[in-house]
This record gives structure tokens, C-alpha cells and sequence, in this order.
């Protein structure tokens, strides 16, 4: 992983912007995840796998803004691995595009998986069947 991207992206991402766009991860975890998503150089299949699964779903580019998709599956895999294995991977995905500030793909996440749902289908973010309602944490 590139070292200048992970720190130009924790800087420009703080904990309150976090909480602004949703975020429901506590501030130890947070700060924890960031540090260890920086710190990974070993990339576990499975869950990259899972993420370009949930990314190419949802329209996402996991390349981003800065040519690389590392800096996203290396949260990703972080969350799924250490900060609570009661929350979907679907939401933790959600969580670590919260904690990178990426507000575009995350109405695309929500647009896929929520709003535009095939009908009778209930939204495995927020598990609601109806579609009058936002899509909460
Ligand atoms: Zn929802």
C-alpha cells in the first residue's frame, strides 16, 4: 500500500466526518482501523473477493480518486476481521467507505441495495421491506 495515499486520506478524514455521514463505529476503532488498514500488506482472498463482489454490484469504482483499490479493502478487511463480527459485511463495507469520506459511492450503495431493490426484497443494510423509508444504521 502506498504510505503518502494512506496519510493524505487520514487527514482529510476525521472521526467527526465519520459520525456526520452516519458513522457507527466508536472513536478507539476507528482510529485503530485506520492505523491497521495502513500497517496491511497481506490481503486476505476471500474478503477482497467479497468487496469487488459489493463494489461491482453497486456500481462502484474501487479505484477511486487515486488509482488504487487498496486503501478501501484494506479498511474493509480490517472492520471485518477486528472491530465486531455481529455486523454484516454489507454494512462494515458501508462503514469503511464512511471512515474514507466517499459520499457518491455510498448514495450508490445505498441506490442499489436499498432504494432501486428488486420489489419484495427487503434491504440487507438496514433490513427493511419498505421502500417509503430512508436507509438507517
Ligand atoms: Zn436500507
Amino acid at each position: 500500500m502506498n504510505k503518502e495515499l494512506s496519510k493524505n486520506a487520514q487527514e482529510a478524514n476525521t472521526y467527526q466526518r465519520y459520525v456526520e455521514l452516519g458513522g457507527i463505529i466508536n472513536e478507539n476503532d476507528y482510529n485503530s482501523a485506520f492505523e491497521k488498514a495502513q500497517k496491511k500488506t497481506v490481503f486476505n482472498a476471500a474478503g477482497v473477493k467479497q468487496a469487488e463482489e459489493i463494489a461491482r454490484y453497486a456500481g462502484i469504482d474501487l479505484n477511486g480518486t487515486e488509482g488504487s483499490p487498496d486503501k478501501m479493502i484494506a479498511l474493509y478487511e480490517v472492520l471485518r476481521s477486528d472491530v465486531n463480527s455481529d455486523i454484516s459485511d454489507i454494512r462494515l463495507f458501508r462503514e469503511a467507505l464512511r471512515m474514507l469520506g466517499e459520499v457518491d459511492a455510498l448514495n450508490k450503495l445505498k441506490a442499489k441495495y436499498h432504494t432501486n431493490r428488486p420489489a419484495g426484497t427487503y434491504c440487507p443494510i438496514c433490513g427493511q421491506t419498505r421502500y417509503n423509508e430512508d436507509c438507517p444504521s
